[in-house]
């Protein structure tokens, strides 16, 4: 289940002033947090055959499946993306951050302990993984190593043990879900390399869009708008920005038939006053890049059914999970990006 805020969040996910009514500037309420990333700089193929190294070595001496220690690992990773400052790089290619204390053990004196043995003396999480002697704390396989085999503390490697062990490392179920969610991605694609766009409506059909980031919307209160607009005709297919799994299908009285995708960026993406869903999807399918997920419509604002309050458009917002809440962002950027990417494609294609 999402928490309140992320619900607040995706209600708070709606659309355009009524029809008619010029959009009067606003600046949102709630800081736009995150700067919209043009790219994953870390996803070049060198450094995911590395960590898919990492992930297969792990498998072996730990029994946990590879794609559950990489999506523990992307899970770390977006949460230092989110917050930089505090989880600083620690290994060369994982994402994995681990404090000084909890690494050597909370009463541990010597904060940073790097033998086994006191420190597990200290229940420390900090562990040897590549049998060097020494427990490092910047060593890609030794950060692996810790974590997972403090998942793996409580009981064995199901994954209802995997489930109880992420609980008890993270007390959060945003993490557990996440980590369930990325695990499920890698399974089915097995591969690292999922980060390709699509731009949400066919780039060849007629639609227009602007940037209207942050203005104010006339129904349901003071709220700020947080997406982009892009309208299109009735029945234009709106499709899957990413690789993703479908956290949200249904009913909103803002968004109207609207759906939520969550990324291994940790990004969830958000598609509203859907016309309708395509049959194939439900909560909990995969989706990639160009999937088509449903039609473009005019839904909301109103109880389920409700249409026609305003011109056909699909809202889509982008909303980053920073561990404990999550952040909507201007997806502009990324829409304009993505949309000249895949004319490009188009064109080298032929
Ligand atoms: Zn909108």
């Amino acid at each position: 289940m999402k928490q309140t805020i992320s619900i607040a969040a995706a209600i708070l996910a709606v659309s355009i002033a009524m029809a008619g009514q010029p959009c009067s500037a606003q600046q949102a309420d709630k800081p736009a947090a995150a700067q919209a990333e043009a790219s994953d700089t870390r996803s070049d193929a060198n450094v995911l055959k590395l960590r898919q190294q990492l992930y297969e070595r792990l498998s072996i001496m730990s029994e946990v499946p590879w794609y559950r220690i990489a999506a523990i690992d992307q899970y770390e990773r977006t949460l230092s993306k989110a917050k930089p400052k505090l989880r600083p790089q620690l290994g060369d290619v994982s994402g994995v951050f681990i404090e000084e204390e909890q690494w050597a053990g909370p009463l541990n004196p010597d904060v940073s302990d790097t033998s086994p043995v006191s420190i597990q003396w200290f229940n420390g999480v900090g562990r040897d993984g590549d049998g060097d002697g020494i427990a490092d704390r910047n060593n890609d396989f030794d950060l692996l190593y810790s974590i997972t085999s403090r998942l793996l503390q409580h009981g064995g490697s199901t994954e209802d043990d995997f489930s109880i062990g992420l609980w008890d490392y993270y007390r959060n179920s945003r993490a557990v879900q996440r980590i369930q969610q990325f695990a499920q991605i890698y399974a089915a694609h097995e591969r690292l390399d999922l980060f390709e766009h699509a731009f949400p409506i066919p780039v060849g059909s007629n639609y227009s869009y602007r940037s209207t980031w942050g203005n104010a919307r006339s129904w349901g209160g003071k709220r700020s708008h947080e997406g982009t607009d892009i309208f299109a005709p009735y029945g234009i297919p709106v499709r899957s920005t990413c690789y993703g799994i479908i956290e949200v299908k249904g009913w909103n009285p803002y968004g109207g038939w609207r759906i939520g995708i969550r990324d291994l960026n940790n990004y969830y993406h958000y598609y509203a006053h859907l016309q309708g869903f395509d049959k194939s999807i439900g909560v909990g399918s995969l989706v990639n890049p160009g999937q088509v997920i449903g039609w473009v419509g005019s839904s909301g604002y109103g109880k389920p059914g409700t249409q026609g309050k305003f011109p056909p458009h699909l809202h889509y917002g982008v909303y980053r999970d920073r561990g404990l809440i999550e952040w909507s962002f201007d997806p502009y950027p990324l829409l304009k990006k993505w949309e000249t990417d895949e004319r490009k494609r188009l064109r080298s294609n032929g």
